[in-house]
């Protein structure tokens, strides 16, 4: 019946470490940590969708480099699909704008160090896979 709305997921790697971004809302999600990113708008595809959700939400020019294979269910009508994405040069750095309260940038040995959403382990583990995510 009512289709499927993508939410992105953004692997933001630089120099081999990968942000995580903590979530300041809503109560049941604080405190979790996930790949900064939102939902996919009508009409826009969803490399635009996570290139503007960054800016949005961390004030930052970044771009997508690839897709990371597999789609997690969230909430239904609602999928999380994740890509791998790189500052472009000149970018600020990420700060938490909105959504987010602190960030993090792990090198590979300190992927599990946070508590990721439970829906974004499943991505996490699919990037850590391919090292360096590029
Ligand atoms: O960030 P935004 O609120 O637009 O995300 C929509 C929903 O997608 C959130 O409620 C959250 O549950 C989910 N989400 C997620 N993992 C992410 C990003 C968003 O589960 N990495």
């Amino acid at each position: 019946m009512t289709e499927r709305i993508v939410v992105v997921g953004a692997a933001l790697f630089d120099a081999g470490r990968l942000l995580a971004a903590r979530r300041s809302a809503p109560p049941e999600l604080a405190g979790r940590w996930e790949l900064p990113g939102g939902k996919v708008e009508p009409g826009e595809s969803p490399e635009a969708a996570l290139v503007r959700e960054l800016r949005e939400e961390l004030g930052v020019d970044a771009e997508a480099v690839a897709r990371v294979p597999g789609e997690w269910p969230l909430k239904p009508p609602y999928v999380l699909q994740a890509w791998t994405a790189r500052l472009r040069p000149g970018s600020a750095d990420p700060k938490p704008l909105q959504d987010h309260d602190e960030l993090r940038w792990l090198a590979p040995d300190e992927i599990w160090d946070v508590d990721w959403l439970d829906q974004d382990v499943a991505a996490v583990r699919e990037l850590s896979a391919r090292p360096g995510g590029e």
